[in-house]
């Protein structure tokens, strides 16, 4: 299947890969509609999810919007715990998954911009080690699952955290896989960052210590067990994984 879908998409000029993609997405929702699963953030009901990720974990991918464990996750959280979809608020969204862009950008409370350095659906190109924003500009930034991604990541927080408006809040997701974050600038070729830190563009693999980096750039992070709040049913009907934890990253007001 994916030898199939990078045919087609070699075959069909770029600009149309997202109406082609959508129209994709909606003939094989069909395939699996059911009632064991309920996307939050598509609102289809699912008799199975689909393998997802590098190394293919089974049902874990929503048919419909291709989202994961960490996306329903996020959308639960910004819908139940924060005022995103209440109050009037300038956003900035680090790498857009495709599911938030599409509804985020056209909500009329949200001032909304995406940001990546390589992803074509951003609408700003953007080194997030280098925010071409003022200070203090940001009532809210998403940005999940890219740190892991950048070098000099410490950088990357100063400067998340120096466009941040006082009072204004982050939400900064990594992977947490150990107690101890492990780097090795030495380790560059691709081959060696997948054996060692799991995927060929990642540079460390994250530990619960990733609280402290984010501190260090001037966060007051709340580590957030959310998910668990939801309950054994809740979290198998929406597709999550309970040991994924929120972090929430605020900059106080002086
Ligand atoms: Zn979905």
């Amino acid at each position: 299947m994916d030898y199939l879908i990078r045919l087609v998409k070699a075959l069909i000029p770029e600009q149309y890969h997202p109406i082609v993609g959508e129209i994709y997405r909606i003939c094989r929702s069909f395939l699996y509609i059911g009632n064991r699963y309920i996307c939050p953030c598509c609102g289809w009901r699912f008799r199975t999810l689909l393998p997802y990720g590098n190394k293919k974990r089974p049902n874990v991918g929503c048919p419909r919007c291709n989202s994961a464990e960490r996306h329903r996750l996020l959308w639960l959280y910004l819908k139940n715990k924060t005022n995103f979809f209440s109050d009037n608020l300038k956003v900035l969204h680090f790498a857009p998954e495709y599911i938030f862009q599409k509804t985020l950008r056209f909500m009329s409370n949200l001032d909304y911009i995406s940001a990546d350095l390589n992803s074509p659906m951003a609408m700003v190109k953007m080194d997030i080690t280098n925010i071409l924003y003022e200070d203090n500009s940001f009532d809210v930034i998403l940005c999940s699952h890219v740190l892991e991604h950048v070098v000099d990541d410490r950088k990357a927080m100063r400067e998340l955290f120096r466009v941040l408006k006082p009072g204004g809040w982050g939400i900064l997701q990594v992977p947490i896989l150990r107690d101890k974050t492990f780097e090795d600038p030495s380790i560059v070729s691709p081959e060696d960052r997948e054996r060692i830190f799991g995927q060929k563009d990642h540079v460390r693999i994250y530990g619960r210590d990733y609280k402290d980096r984010l501190e260090e750039a001037g966060f007051t992070v709340k580590v957030d067990g959310y998910v668990r709040e939801l309950g054994d049913d809740k979290i198998k009907k929406h597709g999550l994984s309970e040991d994924q934890d929120i972090y929430f990253c605020a900059k106080q007001r002086p």
